[in-house]
Protein backbone atom coordinates (compact mmCIF):
# COMPACT_ATOMS: atom_id res chain seq x y z
CA UNK A 1 0.00 0.00 0.00
CA UNK A 2 1.15 3.25 -0.98
CA UNK A 3 0.73 6.14 1.83
CA UNK A 4 1.96 9.63 2.47
CA UNK A 5 0.92 11.94 -0.09
CA UNK A 6 2.59 15.27 -1.51
CA UNK A 7 0.52 17.93 -3.35
CA UNK A 8 2.28 20.27 -5.46
CA UNK A 9 0.38 24.18 -5.75
CA UNK A 10 -2.09 25.93 -3.57
CA UNK A 11 -4.29 27.53 -5.95
CA UNK A 12 -7.99 26.71 -5.62
CA UNK A 13 -7.75 23.31 -6.80
CA UNK A 14 -5.39 22.19 -3.89
CA UNK A 15 -7.52 23.83 -1.88
CA UNK A 16 -9.85 20.86 -2.66
CA UNK A 17 -7.06 18.28 -3.04
CA UNK A 18 -5.65 19.05 0.52
CA UNK A 19 -9.61 18.79 2.10
CA UNK A 20 -10.23 15.70 0.38
CA UNK A 21 -6.83 14.06 1.07
CA UNK A 22 -7.64 15.29 4.98
CA UNK A 23 -10.71 13.98 5.07
CA UNK A 24 -8.72 10.06 3.70
CA UNK A 25 -6.16 10.54 5.92
CA UNK A 26 -6.62 6.34 7.05
CA UNK A 27 -5.76 5.20 3.62
CA UNK A 28 -3.73 8.16 2.84
CA UNK A 29 -1.29 8.81 5.14
CA UNK A 30 0.76 11.83 5.92
CA UNK A 31 -0.15 15.45 3.70
CA UNK A 32 2.25 17.59 2.71
CA UNK A 33 1.68 20.28 0.76
CA UNK A 34 4.62 22.31 -1.18
CA UNK A 35 4.36 25.98 -3.58
CA UNK A 36 5.98 28.55 -4.31
CA UNK A 37 4.28 30.86 -1.74
CA UNK A 38 4.56 29.21 1.53
CA UNK A 39 2.19 31.27 2.81
CA UNK A 40 -0.62 29.97 0.64
CA UNK A 41 0.32 26.46 1.36
CA UNK A 42 -0.70 27.22 5.87
CA UNK A 43 -3.55 29.26 4.26
CA UNK A 44 -5.12 25.82 3.30
CA UNK A 45 -3.75 24.06 6.61
CA UNK A 46 -5.51 26.34 8.28
CA UNK A 47 -9.01 25.90 6.42
CA UNK A 48 -8.51 22.29 7.16
CA UNK A 49 -8.56 22.94 10.72
CA UNK A 50 -11.23 25.21 10.35
CA UNK A 51 -13.71 23.02 8.63
CA UNK A 52 -12.25 19.84 11.06
CA UNK A 53 -11.83 18.32 7.44
CA UNK A 54 -8.42 15.40 9.07
CA UNK A 55 -10.24 12.18 9.06
CA UNK A 56 -8.17 11.10 11.98
CA UNK A 57 -5.18 13.04 13.52
CA UNK A 58 -1.86 12.72 11.46
CA UNK A 59 0.82 15.43 10.38
CA UNK A 60 -0.31 18.25 7.79
CA UNK A 61 2.76 20.46 6.36
CA UNK A 62 3.51 23.25 4.21
CA UNK A 63 6.82 23.33 2.41
CA UNK A 64 7.94 26.51 0.06
CA UNK A 65 9.09 24.52 -3.14
CA UNK A 66 9.96 26.16 -6.93
CA UNK A 67 8.74 22.98 -8.54
CA UNK A 68 10.55 23.58 -11.88
CA UNK A 69 13.46 22.80 -9.62
CA UNK A 70 13.73 18.45 -10.17
CA UNK A 71 16.19 17.77 -7.76
CA UNK A 72 14.48 20.08 -5.13
CA UNK A 73 11.17 18.95 -5.72
CA UNK A 74 12.72 14.56 -5.44
CA UNK A 75 14.63 15.61 -2.32
CA UNK A 76 10.73 16.96 -0.53
CA UNK A 77 9.19 13.55 -1.84
CA UNK A 78 12.17 11.83 0.15
CA UNK A 79 12.25 13.95 2.96
CA UNK A 80 8.48 13.62 3.22
CA UNK A 81 8.59 10.01 2.76
CA UNK A 82 5.75 11.07 0.10
CA UNK A 83 4.66 8.04 -2.11
CA UNK A 84 2.26 9.75 -3.98
CA UNK A 85 2.85 13.34 -6.04
CA UNK A 86 -0.75 14.94 -6.84
CA UNK A 87 0.65 17.62 -9.17
CA UNK A 88 -2.00 21.18 -9.09
CA UNK A 89 0.51 23.49 -9.54
CA UNK A 90 0.95 25.17 -13.51
CA UNK A 91 0.64 22.76 -15.96
CA UNK A 92 4.10 24.54 -17.07
CA UNK A 93 5.49 21.99 -13.95
CA UNK A 94 4.29 18.93 -15.71
CA UNK A 95 7.53 17.57 -17.01
CA UNK A 96 9.63 18.74 -14.06
CA UNK A 97 7.08 17.11 -11.22
CA UNK A 98 6.96 13.98 -13.37
CA UNK A 99 10.45 14.01 -14.10
CA UNK A 100 11.31 14.41 -9.59
CA UNK A 101 8.59 11.21 -9.71
CA UNK A 102 10.62 8.87 -11.77
CA UNK A 103 13.96 9.91 -10.04
CA UNK A 104 12.44 9.37 -6.31
CA UNK A 105 9.75 6.77 -7.24
CA UNK A 106 7.08 8.11 -6.69
CA UNK A 107 2.99 7.88 -8.18
CA UNK A 108 2.50 10.69 -10.34
CA UNK A 109 -0.87 12.48 -11.13
CA UNK A 110 -1.97 15.65 -12.69
CA UNK A 111 -5.04 17.44 -13.67
CA UNK A 112 -3.62 19.40 -17.05
CA UNK A 113 -1.86 18.77 -20.12
CA UNK A 114 1.94 19.84 -19.76
CA UNK A 115 2.34 23.29 -21.28
CA UNK A 116 5.37 25.03 -22.72
CA UNK A 117 5.16 29.05 -21.53
CA UNK A 118 5.65 30.38 -25.33
CA UNK A 119 3.25 27.67 -26.99
CA UNK A 120 -0.35 27.45 -27.16
CA UNK A 121 -2.90 24.88 -28.62
CA UNK A 122 -0.25 22.72 -29.58
CA UNK A 123 -0.20 20.24 -32.89
CA UNK A 124 -2.49 17.17 -31.65
CA UNK A 125 -2.29 14.89 -30.03
CA UNK A 126 -0.36 16.99 -27.71
CA UNK A 127 0.57 14.67 -25.51
CA UNK A 128 3.02 13.06 -27.55
CA UNK A 129 5.08 16.58 -27.79
CA UNK A 130 5.52 16.17 -23.58
CA UNK A 131 4.52 13.61 -21.39
CA UNK A 132 4.20 10.41 -23.57
CA UNK A 133 7.93 10.94 -24.10
CA UNK A 134 8.37 9.80 -20.75
CA UNK A 135 5.83 6.94 -20.89
CA UNK A 136 9.44 3.92 -21.26
CA UNK A 137 10.85 5.92 -18.34
CA UNK A 138 8.00 5.39 -16.20
CA UNK A 139 7.51 2.10 -17.42
CA UNK A 140 11.31 1.10 -16.76
CA UNK A 141 11.28 2.87 -13.11
CA UNK A 142 7.81 0.86 -12.24
CA UNK A 143 5.98 4.67 -11.33
CA UNK A 144 2.63 4.47 -11.94
CA UNK A 145 1.73 8.34 -13.91
CA UNK A 146 -1.95 9.00 -13.99
CA UNK A 147 -2.31 11.93 -16.62
CA UNK A 148 -5.47 14.45 -16.76
CA UNK A 149 -6.97 12.99 -13.40
CA UNK A 150 -9.80 16.13 -12.69
CA UNK A 151 -12.87 16.49 -14.50
CA UNK A 152 -12.13 17.57 -17.86
CA UNK A 153 -9.79 15.98 -18.71
CA UNK A 154 -10.34 12.88 -16.36
CA UNK A 155 -13.73 12.25 -15.40
CA UNK A 156 -14.92 12.82 -18.79
CA UNK A 157 -12.20 10.20 -19.84
CA UNK A 158 -13.84 7.59 -17.38
CA UNK A 159 -16.91 8.82 -18.41
CA UNK A 160 -16.42 7.72 -22.20
CA UNK A 161 -14.44 4.01 -21.42
CA UNK A 162 -17.36 3.08 -18.97
CA UNK A 163 -19.71 3.55 -21.94
CA UNK A 164 -17.42 1.96 -24.10
CA UNK A 165 -17.15 -1.18 -22.05
CA UNK A 166 -20.86 -1.17 -20.86
CA UNK A 167 -23.09 0.65 -22.86
CA UNK A 168 -22.43 0.25 -26.66
CA UNK A 169 -21.01 -2.15 -29.09
CA UNK A 170 -19.53 0.81 -31.18
CA UNK A 171 -19.77 4.25 -30.42
CA UNK A 172 -20.32 6.58 -33.42
CA UNK A 173 -19.57 9.81 -31.91
CA UNK A 174 -18.57 11.44 -28.06
CA UNK A 175 -19.70 14.95 -27.34
CA UNK A 176 -17.64 16.34 -24.17
CA UNK A 177 -19.91 19.38 -22.68
CA UNK A 178 -19.18 21.55 -19.81
CA UNK A 179 -21.48 23.86 -18.74
CA UNK A 180 -21.22 26.25 -15.69
CA UNK A 181 -24.82 27.65 -14.98
CA UNK A 182 -23.47 29.71 -11.95
CA UNK A 183 -23.30 32.91 -11.05
CA UNK A 184 -19.99 34.60 -9.38
CA UNK A 185 -21.42 38.32 -9.40
CA UNK A 186 -18.15 39.77 -10.27
CA UNK A 187 -17.61 42.02 -13.58
CA UNK A 188 -15.33 39.49 -15.35
CA UNK A 189 -13.36 36.25 -13.85
CA UNK A 190 -12.11 33.15 -14.73
CA UNK A 191 -13.22 30.05 -12.78
CA UNK A 192 -9.22 28.90 -13.08
CA UNK A 193 -6.23 30.18 -13.32
CA UNK A 194 -6.90 33.20 -16.36
CA UNK A 195 -3.45 32.77 -17.76
CA UNK A 196 -4.27 28.84 -18.28
CA UNK A 197 -8.23 29.29 -19.25
CA UNK A 198 -7.59 32.24 -21.76
CA UNK A 199 -4.21 29.74 -23.30
CA UNK A 200 -7.10 27.07 -24.01
CA UNK A 201 -9.06 29.16 -26.37
CA UNK A 202 -6.70 32.34 -28.16
CA UNK A 203 -5.80 29.90 -31.21
CA UNK A 204 -7.13 26.87 -33.17
CA UNK A 205 -9.43 24.49 -31.71
CA UNK A 206 -8.90 21.45 -32.74
CA UNK A 207 -11.54 18.40 -32.53
CA UNK A 208 -11.42 14.36 -33.91
CA UNK A 209 -14.11 14.18 -36.68
CA UNK A 210 -14.46 11.15 -39.16
CA UNK A 211 -10.84 9.69 -37.37
CA UNK A 212 -9.04 12.78 -38.45
CA UNK A 213 -7.66 16.09 -36.94
CA UNK A 214 -10.33 19.05 -38.03
CA UNK A 215 -8.93 22.57 -36.91
CA UNK A 216 -11.60 25.07 -36.38
CA UNK A 217 -11.25 29.13 -34.73
CA UNK A 218 -12.61 29.60 -31.30
CA UNK A 219 -16.18 30.83 -31.71
CA UNK A 220 -16.59 29.54 -34.83
CA UNK A 221 -18.69 26.68 -34.23
CA UNK A 222 -21.88 26.76 -31.34
CA UNK A 223 -24.59 24.41 -30.61
CA UNK A 224 -26.75 24.71 -27.86
CA UNK A 225 -27.80 21.59 -25.55
CA UNK A 226 -30.81 20.87 -23.04
CA UNK A 227 -29.29 19.52 -19.93
CA UNK A 228 -30.66 17.89 -17.00
CA UNK A 229 -31.25 20.31 -14.54
CA UNK A 230 -29.66 23.56 -15.45
CA UNK A 231 -31.11 23.70 -18.64
CA UNK A 232 -30.95 25.40 -21.86
CA UNK A 233 -27.10 26.24 -23.02
CA UNK A 234 -24.93 28.02 -25.81
CA UNK A 235 -22.20 25.88 -25.75
CA UNK A 236 -18.74 26.45 -28.38
CA UNK A 237 -16.64 24.22 -30.02
CA UNK A 238 -13.54 23.92 -28.14
CA UNK A 239 -9.47 22.34 -27.88
CA UNK A 240 -9.31 20.97 -25.03
CA UNK A 241 -6.79 17.94 -23.01
CA UNK A 242 -8.84 14.96 -23.32
CA UNK A 243 -9.22 15.13 -27.22
CA UNK A 244 -5.56 14.23 -27.46
CA UNK A 245 -5.84 11.36 -25.84
CA UNK A 246 -9.07 9.89 -26.29
CA UNK A 247 -8.80 10.17 -29.80
CA UNK A 248 -5.96 7.80 -30.07
CA UNK A 249 -6.90 5.60 -27.44
CA UNK A 250 -10.76 4.65 -27.97
CA UNK A 251 -11.06 4.01 -31.52
CA UNK A 252 -13.99 6.71 -31.75
CA UNK A 253 -14.52 8.44 -34.90
CA UNK A 254 -16.03 11.78 -33.73
CA UNK A 255 -14.93 13.41 -30.47
CA UNK A 256 -15.73 17.21 -29.75
CA UNK A 257 -15.64 19.59 -26.55
CA UNK A 258 -17.75 21.78 -26.03
CA UNK A 259 -18.07 24.70 -23.45
CA UNK A 260 -20.68 27.24 -22.29
CA UNK A 261 -19.70 30.79 -22.50
CA UNK A 262 -21.96 33.94 -21.92
CA UNK A 263 -22.23 36.36 -24.73
CA UNK A 264 -20.28 39.15 -21.64
CA UNK A 265 -17.76 36.52 -21.20
CA UNK A 266 -17.06 36.08 -25.44
CA UNK A 267 -17.68 40.37 -25.43
CA UNK A 268 -14.32 40.54 -23.20
CA UNK A 269 -12.44 37.85 -24.50
CA UNK A 270 -12.74 39.50 -27.89
CA UNK A 271 -11.73 42.73 -26.86
CA UNK A 272 -8.56 41.42 -24.90
CA UNK A 273 -7.84 38.96 -27.61
CA UNK A 274 -7.77 42.44 -30.57
CA UNK A 275 -5.77 44.34 -28.46
CA UNK A 276 -3.00 42.13 -28.18
CA UNK A 277 -3.69 41.58 -24.66
CA UNK A 278 -3.94 37.90 -24.94
CA UNK A 279 -0.33 37.50 -26.32
CA UNK A 280 1.72 34.73 -24.58
CA UNK A 281 4.77 36.46 -26.39
CA UNK A 282 6.73 39.24 -24.54
CA UNK A 283 6.51 42.77 -25.32
CA UNK A 284 8.71 45.83 -24.41
CA UNK A 285 6.94 48.97 -22.51
CA UNK A 286 8.02 52.28 -23.16
CA UNK A 287 10.40 52.05 -19.87
CA UNK A 288 11.97 48.87 -21.48
CA UNK A 289 10.36 46.20 -19.34
CA UNK A 290 9.92 43.15 -20.49
CA UNK A 291 6.72 41.68 -19.56
CA UNK A 292 3.74 39.10 -20.99
CA UNK A 293 0.44 40.84 -21.41
CA UNK A 294 -1.42 37.73 -20.58
CA UNK A 295 0.32 37.61 -17.16
CA UNK A 296 -0.03 40.84 -16.88
CA UNK A 297 -4.11 40.09 -17.07
CA UNK A 298 -4.11 37.37 -14.99
CA UNK A 299 -2.49 39.87 -12.40
CA UNK A 300 -5.12 42.37 -12.57
CA UNK A 301 -8.31 39.92 -12.66
CA UNK A 302 -9.56 38.11 -9.64
CA UNK A 303 -8.49 35.25 -8.04
CA UNK A 304 -10.51 32.05 -9.20
CA UNK A 305 -10.61 30.91 -5.27
CA UNK A 306 -11.83 34.34 -4.39
CA UNK A 307 -15.40 34.03 -6.23
CA UNK A 308 -16.29 30.86 -3.68
CA UNK A 309 -18.07 32.29 -0.98
CA UNK A 310 -20.92 34.20 -3.33
CA UNK A 311 -20.57 32.06 -6.09
CA UNK A 312 -24.39 30.14 -6.52
CA UNK A 313 -25.84 27.70 -8.75
CA UNK A 314 -24.22 24.13 -10.32
CA UNK A 315 -22.00 22.55 -13.36
CA UNK A 316 -23.41 20.18 -15.57
CA UNK A 317 -20.31 18.37 -17.03
CA UNK A 318 -20.75 15.34 -19.41
CA UNK A 319 -20.52 12.91 -21.94
CA UNK A 320 -23.36 12.03 -24.67
CA UNK A 321 -22.30 9.54 -26.06
CA UNK A 322 -24.23 7.70 -29.53
CA UNK A 323 -24.35 4.55 -31.24
CA UNK A 324 -25.20 1.42 -31.27
CA UNK A 325 -26.28 -2.10 -28.95
CA UNK A 326 -27.47 -5.20 -30.25
CA UNK A 327 -28.06 -3.24 -33.31
CA UNK A 328 -30.01 -0.76 -31.98
CA UNK A 329 -29.03 2.85 -32.39
CA UNK A 330 -28.91 4.49 -28.33
CA UNK A 331 -27.97 7.63 -27.04
CA UNK A 332 -27.20 7.82 -23.29
CA UNK A 333 -25.22 11.18 -21.47
CA UNK A 334 -23.23 10.58 -18.38
CA UNK A 335 -22.94 13.45 -16.22
CA UNK A 336 -22.54 15.09 -12.82
CA UNK A 337 -23.87 18.28 -11.15
CA UNK A 338 -22.17 19.98 -8.97
CA UNK A 339 -23.44 22.79 -6.86
CA UNK A 340 -21.40 25.79 -5.92
CA UNK A 341 -22.54 26.93 -2.15
CA UNK A 342 -22.42 22.86 -1.27
CA UNK A 343 -18.67 22.90 -2.51
CA UNK A 344 -18.19 26.44 -0.77
CA UNK A 345 -20.14 25.02 2.63
CA UNK A 346 -17.93 21.79 2.28
CA UNK A 347 -14.65 22.63 1.49
CA UNK A 348 -14.71 26.61 1.34
CA UNK A 349 -14.08 26.54 -2.64
CA UNK A 350 -16.29 26.73 -5.42
CA UNK A 351 -17.67 24.20 -7.80
CA UNK A 352 -14.86 24.46 -10.62
CA UNK A 353 -12.04 23.64 -8.16
CA UNK A 354 -14.21 21.00 -6.24
CA UNK A 355 -15.01 18.75 -9.62
CA UNK A 356 -11.08 18.90 -10.39
CA UNK A 357 -10.13 18.26 -6.91
CA UNK A 358 -11.85 15.49 -6.01
CA UNK A 359 -11.29 13.17 -8.96
CA UNK A 360 -7.18 13.83 -8.26
CA UNK A 361 -7.66 12.57 -4.84
CA UNK A 362 -10.05 9.75 -5.82
CA UNK A 363 -7.15 9.10 -8.10
CA UNK A 364 -4.58 8.95 -5.50
CA UNK A 365 -6.25 6.53 -3.46
CA UNK A 366 -7.20 4.27 -5.96
CA UNK A 367 -3.11 4.20 -6.08
CA UNK A 368 -2.71 3.77 -2.71
CA UNK A 369 -5.10 0.70 -2.30
CA UNK A 370 -3.33 -1.04 -5.46
CA UNK A 371 -6.21 -0.70 -8.11
CA UNK A 372 -4.93 2.10 -10.30
CA UNK A 373 -1.29 1.45 -9.24
CA UNK A 374 -0.33 -0.11 -12.36
CA UNK A 375 3.32 0.78 -12.60
CA UNK A 376 3.70 3.23 -15.91
CA UNK A 377 2.28 5.63 -17.66
CA UNK A 378 -1.64 5.92 -18.23
CA UNK A 379 -4.59 7.91 -18.96
CA UNK A 380 -7.47 7.88 -17.37
CA UNK A 381 -9.19 5.96 -20.20
CA UNK A 382 -6.86 3.53 -20.15
CA UNK A 383 -7.65 2.13 -16.91
CA UNK A 384 -10.73 0.84 -15.55
CA UNK A 385 -13.42 3.49 -14.83
CA UNK A 386 -15.84 1.27 -12.23
CA UNK A 387 -13.65 1.62 -9.15
CA UNK A 388 -13.03 5.47 -10.20
CA UNK A 389 -16.81 6.30 -10.46
CA UNK A 390 -17.78 4.11 -7.37
CA UNK A 391 -15.51 5.86 -5.08
CA UNK A 392 -16.55 9.71 -6.32
CA UNK A 393 -20.10 8.96 -5.84
CA UNK A 394 -19.04 8.40 -2.03
CA UNK A 395 -17.14 11.32 -2.12
CA UNK A 396 -19.54 14.09 -2.84
CA UNK A 397 -18.94 13.72 -6.88
CA UNK A 398 -22.09 11.81 -8.12
CA UNK A 399 -22.40 10.56 -11.59
CA UNK A 400 -25.91 10.33 -13.16
CA UNK A 401 -26.80 8.38 -16.44
CA UNK A 402 -29.60 9.33 -18.45
CA UNK A 403 -30.80 7.31 -21.72
CA UNK A 404 -34.14 6.00 -22.84
CA UNK A 405 -34.99 4.58 -19.32
CA UNK A 406 -34.54 7.57 -17.59
CA UNK A 407 -32.28 9.66 -15.38
CA UNK A 408 -30.60 7.81 -12.22
CA UNK A 409 -27.60 7.72 -10.33
CA UNK A 410 -24.77 5.41 -12.09
CA UNK A 411 -24.05 2.58 -9.46
CA UNK A 412 -20.86 0.87 -11.25
CA UNK A 413 -21.40 -1.79 -8.31
CA UNK A 414 -24.64 -2.97 -9.33
CA UNK A 415 -24.17 -1.72 -12.88
CA UNK A 416 -28.38 -2.04 -13.66
CA UNK A 417 -27.78 0.57 -16.60
CA UNK A 418 -27.29 -2.17 -18.65
CA UNK A 419 -27.02 -5.85 -17.57
CA UNK A 420 -31.22 -6.60 -17.61
CA UNK A 421 -31.77 -4.84 -20.83
CA UNK A 422 -28.56 -7.24 -22.55
CA UNK A 423 -30.98 -9.92 -20.64
CA UNK A 424 -33.89 -9.21 -22.60
CA UNK A 425 -33.28 -8.49 -25.60
CA UNK A 426 -31.19 -12.01 -25.16
CA UNK A 427 -34.50 -13.35 -24.36
CA UNK A 428 -36.23 -11.79 -27.34
CA UNK A 429 -34.05 -13.38 -29.67
P1 LIG B 1 -3.98 28.29 -9.51
O1 LIG B 1 -3.35 29.27 -10.41
O2 LIG B 1 -5.02 28.75 -8.54
O3 LIG B 1 -2.83 27.55 -8.68
C1 LIG B 1 -1.61 27.17 -9.24
C2 LIG B 1 -0.62 26.96 -8.12
O4 LIG B 1 0.62 26.54 -8.68
C3 LIG B 1 -0.35 28.23 -7.34
O5 LIG B 1 -0.47 27.96 -5.96
C4 LIG B 1 1.10 28.56 -7.70
O6 LIG B 1 1.83 29.12 -6.67
C5 LIG B 1 1.65 27.18 -7.97
N1 LIG B 1 2.88 27.27 -8.75
C6 LIG B 1 3.06 27.90 -9.95
N2 LIG B 1 4.36 27.80 -10.32
C7 LIG B 1 4.98 27.10 -9.34
C8 LIG B 1 6.32 26.66 -9.17
N3 LIG B 1 7.27 26.94 -10.05
N4 LIG B 1 6.61 25.96 -8.06
C9 LIG B 1 5.67 25.68 -7.15
N5 LIG B 1 4.37 26.07 -7.25
C10 LIG B 1 4.04 26.78 -8.34
O7 LIG B 1 -4.55 27.13 -10.42
P2 LIG B 1 -5.80 26.17 -10.16
O8 LIG B 1 -5.75 25.65 -8.78
O9 LIG B 1 -7.03 26.81 -10.66
O10 LIG B 1 -5.45 24.97 -11.19
C11 LIG B 1 -4.45 24.03 -10.86
C12 LIG B 1 -4.31 23.02 -11.99
O11 LIG B 1 -5.55 22.35 -12.19
C13 LIG B 1 -3.96 23.67 -13.33
O12 LIG B 1 -3.08 22.81 -14.00
C14 LIG B 1 -5.29 23.71 -14.06
O13 LIG B 1 -5.14 23.71 -15.46
C15 LIG B 1 -5.90 22.41 -13.57
N6 LIG B 1 -7.37 22.34 -13.67
C16 LIG B 1 -7.91 21.17 -14.12
C17 LIG B 1 -9.26 21.03 -14.24
C18 LIG B 1 -9.83 19.73 -14.68
O14 LIG B 1 -11.04 19.52 -14.57
N7 LIG B 1 -9.06 18.79 -15.20
C19 LIG B 1 -10.18 22.13 -13.90
C20 LIG B 1 -9.52 23.28 -13.31
C21 LIG B 1 -8.15 23.38 -13.24
P3 LIG B 1 1.72 30.69 -6.29
O15 LIG B 1 0.30 30.89 -5.95
O16 LIG B 1 2.63 30.88 -5.17
O17 LIG B 1 2.12 31.44 -7.53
Amino acid sequence: MKRNVLIIGAGGVAHVVAHKCAQNNALLGDIHIASRTLAKCQAIIASIGEKGSLQQPGVLRAHALDAMDVAATSRLIRETGSRIVINVGSPFLNMSVLAACIESGAAYLDTAIHEDPRKVCETPPWYANYEWKRRAACKQAGVTAVLGAGFDPGVVNAYARYALDHCFDKIESLDIIDVNAGSHGRYFATNFDPEINFREFVATVWSWENSAWKANAMFERRKEWDLPVVGKHTTYLTGHDEIHSLSQNLGIPDIRFWMGFSEHYINVFTVLKRLGLLSEQPVRTARGQEVVPLEVVKAVLPDPASLAPGYSGQTCIGDLVKGTKDGQAREVLLYNLCDHRASFEEVGSQAISYTAGVPAVAAAMLIAEGTWDIGEMANVEELDPAPFIARMNRMGLVTRIRDARGDRILDPAQDAAFAPEKRLSAAAR
